[in-house]
């Protein structure tokens, strides 16, 4: 319980990693915003979570609208009092080759991947920097460092974040808080379930701890990373990828 009385975000939190993050959160006894562009998941997830002691509310918002994140940030307030914790975890792909992609698609990759961590920790900082205490972690991708064929702007995104994490890391430490990134390889969940069997076969060769990534996987390294224990911690970037990459 070493999250007690502390508050979260948590965008893209009704499923997939931003679920078991949530999960792992409240475990730790933090109270949790889920918050969601898919609000009757995130609502399913909050009564799914909620546990005695511990408040968990579905908020939706779609991360690339900047008015309706301070809006659900506003209503975390209200609510808490107080945000301890966000995570920067929604994110899409609309994969394709460079020649073939669409304006529309990097558009819109880059809007929720990045524009969408922007809004967020912006909303946020403002009441961070007050209570001088904040754990920022963005979920970035082994994509963003290594490139990967078909993914333009998934790639471009996540590096991106990467650069963003780096400097709110250097920008906001003297107010207390710090910002990282987790960089999952992998990881086995709907982003990943289309992916044929051929491809699933090629990426297994390319892991050496032979197998995709849990959702737990990642929770877990999030919850490191927003411990008191990680308090001198900041601009880093983790990697959970089953040791795929090795920087
Ligand atoms: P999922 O697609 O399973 O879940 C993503 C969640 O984000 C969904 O609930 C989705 O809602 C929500 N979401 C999508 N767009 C928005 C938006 N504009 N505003 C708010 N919420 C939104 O993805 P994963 O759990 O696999 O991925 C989570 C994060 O981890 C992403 O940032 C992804 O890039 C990153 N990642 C994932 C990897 C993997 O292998 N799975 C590897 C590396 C990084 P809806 O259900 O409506 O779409």
């Amino acid at each position: 319980m070493t999250l007690k009385e502390r508050v979260a975000i948590v965008t893209g939190g009704a499923r997939g990693i931003g679920k078991a993050i949530s999960q792992s959160l409240i475990q730790d006894g933090a109270h949790l915003v889920i918050s969601d562009v898919n609000l009757g998941e995130a609502k399913q997830t909050a009564d799914e979570l909620a546990t005695s002691g511990r408040r968990c509310l579905a908020v939706g918002a779609d991360v690339t609208d900047g008015k309706g994140v301070a809006g659900m940030v506003d209503r975390a307030i209200r609510e808490f009092g107080r945000i301890d914790i966000l995570i920067n975890n929604a994110g899409i792909t609309r994969d394709g080759l460079l020649l073939r992609m669409k304006e529309e698609d990097w558009d819109l990759v880059l809007n929720v991947n990045l524009k969408g961590a922007f809004h967020c920790t912006k909303s946020v900082l403002p009441l961070m920097s007050k209570q001088r205490r904040g754990r920022i972690v963005n979920i970035a991708s082994i994509v963003g460092v290594m490139g990967n064929a078909g993914q333009a702007n998934y790639a471009a995104s996540k590096a991106a974040l990467i650069g963003f994490t780096k400097s709110v890391a250097r920008e906001y430490a003297g107010r207390g808080i710090t910002a990282n990134a987790v960089a999952p390889g992998f990881i086995d969940t709907a982003m990943t379930q289309n992916l044929s069997s051929e491809v699933r076969e090629g990426l297994m060769k390319q892991i050496p701890l032979g197998r995709l990534g849990t959702p737990q996987d990642i929770a877990h390294a999030v919850r490191f990373l927003v411990s008191e224990e990680a308090g001198y911690i900041t601009g880093h970037v983790l990697h959970v990828n089953g040791g795929m990459l090795m920087v």
